[in-house]
């Protein structure tokens, strides 16, 4: 067995010090002529008689890597490029194969994805600037120079629902899902019994909640992974993560993460149902319990109350049931009041650190946040705050919490080390 194949054993039986998305970087033949870059985002190459399928051929800063990882094992054309969605980790790289097709006289390279993804991309043109600021948010903890490249290598060929594709002689379905994105593409190879998942599995609590992005669609999600177990197939190549290999393994780990945003969802709208504002539904709804040890379902990059606060947008709009928050004061109007009551900015500091202090970190927050919009300028308040977000972000488990925690405590000042926000946050 390869590298890529033994990591997926060990991960699968739960070896959960590593994060589940640690990359080997390299390209392995993990069945016959199918070929799996272990990366960050994965590529799947199917080796066919008519030429390469590539699934997902890279990110900006690993798509040449990955050209050359194929191109030292597989002299062939590529015939198709398939983006699984058009998220920015897995859509560059379609240039480098279109340039060689162009050089060694190969016929041009198709590049295949769903209808939504080239509004996506017009999406990405209009927000560019917010992009590359909560990108850096997100995965580095506010470091770094926000960028956002809008050169993407837009689809040739697009389609709605279902597509098939035979190459050489060879049947790849493609199926349209609105799970994580509205543009997802997931593919069976229904001749060799591998599926394609994209990032609509990616072996941590589904990313259906990103406080950040636009909308998910929990529900939605949940009926592609029942059409994806319905395959049956024998293995599972994710977006992220190690493969899963064996049809009993394929169909539980997609089964488990459909139940699992089914039950959030199911609970979600009975508390709406029942008039609840939103504060009370996210302390009712919670995830399964059996499913609270997969190793596939730990909320390291998104949490389930961020899944639960995007069903709520889904279904029932911004407007949280608390009626101040309909038409709210300016926030610093808000905490200069607060400061009056506590005395003072500082008093109230003061009461925001004595919280921390007492592990109660989430109001510790609230008053610290006030505190410094009543006396923006004041370096101790600044410290404060600053100390009481580090703090927070050391205990989060989950890329979104840390990486907002984390740039929240860069902005008062604070040196942190520079680690990716996805940094191993599983416990021992
Ligand atoms: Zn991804």
């Amino acid at each position: 067995m390869g590298a890529i194949l033994d990591l997926a054993e060990q991960t699968w039986r739960g070896d959960g010090r590593q994060h589940p998305w640690r990359a080997l970087n390299v390209l392995e033949e993990v069945a016959p002529r199918t070929w799996f870059a272990s990366s960050f985002a994965n590529m799947t190459v199917f080796d066919t008689d008519e030429g390469l399928l590539l699934v997902d051929p890279g990110a900006k800063n690993n798509a040449a890597q990955k050209h050359e990882q194929v191109r030292g094992v597989l002299d062939r054309p590529v015939h198709t490029v398939v983006y699984t969605h058009g998220h920015h980790d897995h859509v560059w790289g379609a240039d480098l194969y279109q340039a060689e097709a162009r050089e060694r006289g190969w016929p041009q390279v198709r590049v295949v994805a769903h209808e939504a993804v080239i509004d996506r991309f017009e999406r990405y043109t209009k927000t560019a600037g917010y992009n590359g600021i909560i990108n850096i948010r997100q995965f580095r903890g506010g470091l770094g120079t926000p960028s956002w490249p809008t050169d993407h290598v837009r689809p040739d060929t697009t389609y709605r629902h279902d597509l098939e594709l035979t190459l050489g002689g060879e049947r790849f379905e493609l199926h349209h899902a609105r799970g994580e994105t509205d543009d997802a593409t997931w593919i069976y190879a229904a001749d060799r019994d591998v599926l394609v998942t994209g990032d609509l599995f990616v072996w941590v609590a589904p990313n259906a909640g990103n406080p950040q992005k636009v909308q998910r669609h929990a529900g939605e999600w949940a009926v592609a992974l029942r059409g994806m177990a319905a395959t049956g197939a024998g293995m599972l190549l994710p977006g992220h993560g190690v493969p899963i290999v064996g049809a009993e393994r394929v169909r539980q780990a997609l089964e488990d993460t459909a139940r699992y945003l089914e039950s959030l969802e199911e609970q979600t709208l009975a508390a709406m149902n029942q008039g609840l504002p939103l504060d009370e539904v996210l302390q009712r709804v919670s995830p399964p319990a059996d499913l609270l040890g997969r190793p596939y379902l730990q909320p390291v990059y998104d949490e389930p109350d961020f899944i639960v606060r995007n069903i709520w947008r889904l279904y029932g709009g911004w407007y949280d049931g608390i009626p101040s928050h309909l038409k709210p004061a300016p926030e610093a109007d808000l905490a200069t009041q607060v400061a009056r009551i506590a005395g003072s900015p500082e008093a109230l500091a003061g009461r925001a650190k004595a919280l921390a202090d007492a592990d109660e970190l989430s109001t510790a927050c609230h008053l610290a946040d006030w505190a410094w919009m009543a006396a923006p300028d004041d370096e101790a308040i600044r410290a404060i705050r600053g100390d009481i977000y580090a703090r927070r972000a050391a205990l989060e488990r989950s890329t979104m919490a840390v990486g907002i925690y984390r740039t929240a405590a860069r902005e008062m000042g604070v040196e942190l080390e520079d680690e990716p926000t996805f940094r191993a946050q599983q416990r021992d």
